[in-house]
């Protein structure tokens, strides 16, 4: 049986970041458990790979902070590092009033944050952006990028060997138990030592949690984002990204188009309720994790909200009727037609949602005993991901030195 100081659970952007800032500061023996064949295959390779540089978050909070930093360092990693990035800027567009004004209280957020932005309200200024965008104002974010997230996440692994921490992919944690040494996980690949646990399993976060008596209160509800690709010769459509101004009761951005790293025009994602915390096709079903979503209190208190039951009745509609999605990705680009958008894949979100319904909104994590658990990591996230790690690694030696 393999013995280490310390095993992370899960190689998603947040579990390898943990882990090679832990490996960095520490003479532990460090080891990450993938339960996938492959890294980055759930969350951390399935979305938009667009680093956020914070324009849009709350002052003073933790997502305003790790956003801010984290873009400025992605894209220091990125260039030492040979990962794909493109910093192209994003163009968030406003079509009435309510929406301009919006803009408005995110500009002087983004100055807050210390984000440089321009508000943009005659037509040419927008156009010399985005000739095929169209609104009645938009703010300008240039310190936006665009990056390759497996790819990163692959570079983070090599560190992690550089570091001399173990990866066992195609292992899942399926139980814990605690003995005098320390924990004893059952895992499909035989029994794992730690003496301490770092849980970054994303959308079973709370699961593993439950393990060690965390998370009580707490669960993952999972919205499922689903894109479309624009057809090659159509792409001159978007040459950066360009976004809709977001709703500020909502936790997701809306569709938007982003342009990738390699070339390609993706469109989305929506944000419609899994039927599984893996169902990425959109009549793919978990009976028992529907089950569990269904019958948890606080998302039928989340659902009582008549907006959020609106959105999403609107956004299931965008998942089954094309029409719908495109109508959206009108509002931004109005020149884009049906046939211009072929379907592509999905990610899905692992959205904390506390028993009082309410979606939590910050990077969350807490401590029990001998272990961490990253209860929420949400969009976004991968941005995050190297100042959170770094949080994180503080906070795992700090406990372990009590
Ligand atoms: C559609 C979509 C679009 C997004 N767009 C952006 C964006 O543009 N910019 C941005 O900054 N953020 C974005 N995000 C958010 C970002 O992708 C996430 O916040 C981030 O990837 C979370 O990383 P993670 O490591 O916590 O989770 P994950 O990447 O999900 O990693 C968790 C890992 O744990 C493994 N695991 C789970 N259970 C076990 C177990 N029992 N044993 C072993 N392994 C286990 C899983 O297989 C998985 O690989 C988006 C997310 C989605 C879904």
């Amino acid at each position: 049986m393999t013995a280490h100081d310390i095993v992370v659970v899960g190689g998603g952007c947040v579990g390898c970041s943990v882990a090679r800032s832990l490996a960095s500061k520490s003479d532990l023996d460090v080891a990450v458990v993938e339960k996938e064949h492959h890294l980055a295959a759930h969350q951390s390779g399935r979305n938009s790979g667009v680093l956020h540089p914070g324009f849009n978050y709350e002052p003073g909070s933790l997502k305003a902070r790790f956003a801010t930093e984290g873009t400025r360092r992605m894209k220091e990693y990125a260039a030492e590092h040979g990962v794909p990035i493109e910093d192209f800027g994003v163009l968030v567009v406003a079509r009435n009033d309510r929406e301009e004004a919006h803009l408005e209280t995110m500009q002087e957020r983004a100055t807050e944050n210390g984000v440089g932005t321009e508000l943009l309200y005659e037509p040419d200024a927008i156009a010399e952006h985005e000739p095929h965008a169209t609104g009645q104002a938009a703010l300008y974010a240039p310190g936006a990028a665009s990056i390759d997230s497996q790819q990163y996440v692959y570079s983070l692994a090599r560190d992690l060997a550089d570091r001399g921490v173990d990866l066992y992919t195609g292992t899942r944690v399926d139980d814990v138990r605690r003995d005098l040494d320390g924990f004893r996980l059952d895992t499909t690949s035989g029994e794992l030592r730690a003496g301490y646990v770092v849980n970054a399993a994303g959308l079973h976060a709370d699961h593993v949690a439950a393990e060690f008596g965390v998370g009580e209160g707490l669960q993952v509800v999972p919205f499922r984002g689903e894109y479309y690709e624009v057809v090659p010769e159509r792409r001159h459509l978007c040459e950066t990204m360009i976004y809709p101004t977001p709703d500020p009761d909502l936790p997701f951005l809306g569709v938007h188009f982003t342009r990738r790293t390699d070339g390609k025009v993706i469109v989305g994602p929506n944000a419609v309720l899994a039927f599984g915390r893996e169902a990425y096709g959109n009549t793919d079903v978990n009976p028992r994790e529907l089950a569990e979503t269904l019958g948890y209190r606080g998302f039928r208190r989340l659902m009582a909200d008549p907006k959020i039951l609106k959105v999403g009745w609107d956004e299931l509609n965008r998942s089954y009727r094309k029409g719908k999605f495109v109508e959206a990705a009108r509002r931004l680009v109005p020149g884009a037609e049906a046939d211009d958008f072929t379907r592509s894949y999905a990610g899905i979100r692992a959205q904390l949602v506390s028993e009082d319904g309410d979606l939590v909104k910050d990077p969350l994590f807490e401590h029990a005993g001998d272990s961490t658990h990253v209860l929420n990591a949400v969009s976004p996230g991968l941005t995050c991901s190297l100042p959170f790690g770094d949080h994180l690694s503080d906070a795992v030696l700090e406990n372990l030195d009590r």
